[in-house]
């Protein structure tokens, strides 16, 4: 459990002031100069030892992923880019950070580049964050005009910062789709390797950091690593912010000590699940992507990487989306489907094609237009995706079918005994309707 003493995103719901003064008066930008005294190795070492994980989704090793940056060289200058493009349905906590806490970013972005001998950084912000985008831009423009940011800036470090607005495509969140967006053409994923650090924007080296990762840095290096590493289980260190949606009794986006027992993380912020415990059906941990994970499995395990990968899902985003069993489960997982359907680049076959056939047979199903042999196919073609595509996009839509057969597929079957039992035409609301 999390005392105030110990958050990091102390204006997280908004109430304080976004800008520079506020954010100064709750420890931001306190003596920076004194942390990139220390030198580019102390910073690295200093986040490998917090322990600290990526945080937009995969959980890479933040302090490792600086560190392979390769040495300075001009004539391939380096680069930060901050992917703010937080798009992964169920997940708000980026968005928190952009509009109430800028500050907190920028300071990271500084630090974070001064240590992976960056001297400009780019913040791609998802095109549907208007708001969040105006501030940030707002806040640069404050750090500039307070020289804590800028080729003649106080700490000492040459640094430009630039923010990007996206155009609303998910796809852009992938990070090589994004760089290829930044560099003005279609947000298409590259094959990887290389990653970024070897050639990233431009060609030149990379590191592509989500904006938590970024933010959480200064408090880091300001309190120390054993400081936030005395959060959470071994190899799952630190605080996070975890977005809670769905059957909850008060939805919201709270910071918390990583590895919290879910059942604590609920009752402790959201109220208790709507209607009591024993009327929770599942929850998909981690957004969209990842599998679904039934009630009896998710009551009492740590929110962490690694249990929730030991139950066949993941953390991802943290975005935890709580359904309770008035849910039709077939008919939400459909729904997820239609959307990586949507957003699939169409560049490899395995995602286009099979994001479509998956969709429009699952769209048969929740509907119990189908055979039972179907949900066996449906397994081995999700499992066909999965691992066999250029990005992670078809991962994303492979799993959350695969987590809906391996917990549901009593779901799927009692629906198609009810359609041959009462073979009926009306297509399933807002299933059908989307079709092409
Ligand atoms: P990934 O595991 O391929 O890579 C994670 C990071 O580590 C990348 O930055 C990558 O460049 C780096 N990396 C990995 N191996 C490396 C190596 N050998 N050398 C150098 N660098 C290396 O995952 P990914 O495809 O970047 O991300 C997938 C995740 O994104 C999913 O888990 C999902 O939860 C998340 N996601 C988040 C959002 C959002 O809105 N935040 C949206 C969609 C997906
Ligand atoms: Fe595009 Fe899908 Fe292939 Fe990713 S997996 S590159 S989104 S077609």
């Amino acid at each position: 459990m999390l005392e105030d003493k110990d958050r990091i995103f102390l204006n997280l719901y908004g109430f304080g002031d976004w800008r520079l003064k506020g954010a100064q008066a709750r420890g931001g930008w306190d003596n920076t100069k004194a942390i990139i005294d220390k030198g580019r190795d102390w910073v690295i070492n200093e986040m490998k030892a917090s322990g600290l994980r990526g945080r937009g989704g995969a959980g890479f090793p933040t302090g490792l992923k600086w560190s392979f940056m390769p040495k300075p060289d001009p004539a391939r200058p380096s680069y930060l880019v901050v992917n703010a493009d937080e798009s992964e349905p169920g997940t708000c906590k980026d968005r928190e950070i952009l509009r109430n806490d800028p500050h907190l970013l920028i300071e990271g972005c500084l630090i974070a580049s001064f240590a992976m001998q960056a001297h400009a950084c780019y913040i791609y912000i998802r095109g549907e964050y208007r708001l969040e985008y105006a501030r940030v831009q707002a806040a640069i423009e404050q750090a500039y005009a307070a020289k804590l940011v800028g080729k003649d800036n106080v700490h000492g470090w040459p640094f430009d910062i630039y923010v990007h607005h996206g155009a609303g495509a998910y796809i852009c969140g992938e990070e090589s789709a994004l760089l290829e967006s930044l560099e003005g053409k279609k947000g298409m994923p590259r094959m990887k390797p290389p990653f970024p650090a070897n050639m990233g924007l431009y060609g030149h080296p990379t590191t592509v950091n989500n904006v938590e990762s970024i933010a959480v840095a200064p408090a880091i290096l300001r309190r120390g690593a054993a400081w936030f590493s005395s959060f959470g289980a071994e190899n799952n260190k630190g605080t996070k912010l975890f977005c809670i949606s769905g059957h909850v009794n008060r939805p919201c986006n709270v910071e918390e000590a990583m590895s919290i027992p879910f059942r604590e993380l609920i009752d402790r912020h959201c109220g208790g699940i709507r209607g009591g415990w024993d009327n929770l059906l599942a929850v998909i941990p981690g957004g969209s992507s990842v599998p679904v994970v039934p009630a009896h499995e998710i009551a009492d395990a740590a929110m962490d990487f690694d249990t929730l990968r030991n139950l066949k899902s993941a953390l991802g985003t943290a975005a935890v989306i709580v359904m309770d069993k008035s849910t039709d489960i077939v008919r939400a997982i459909t729904r997820i489907s239609y959307f990586y359907k949507h957003e699939s680049c169409g560049q490899c076959t395995p995602c286009r094609e099979g994001t479509g056939w998956m969709w429009r047979v699952l769209t048969r199903m929740s509907e119990g237009r189908a055979q039972k042999r179907e949900i066996d196919l449906l397994l081995e073609v999700s499992t066909e995706i999965e691992g066999h595509t250029i990005c992670a996009l078809g991962d994303a839509a492979a799993w959350p079918v695969q987590g809906l057969i391996r917990h549901f597929r009593h779901e799927i079957e009692k629906k198609i005994d009810d359609y041959a039992a009462n073979p009926h035409s009306e297509p399933v609301a807002g299933l059908s309707a989307a079709a092409e």
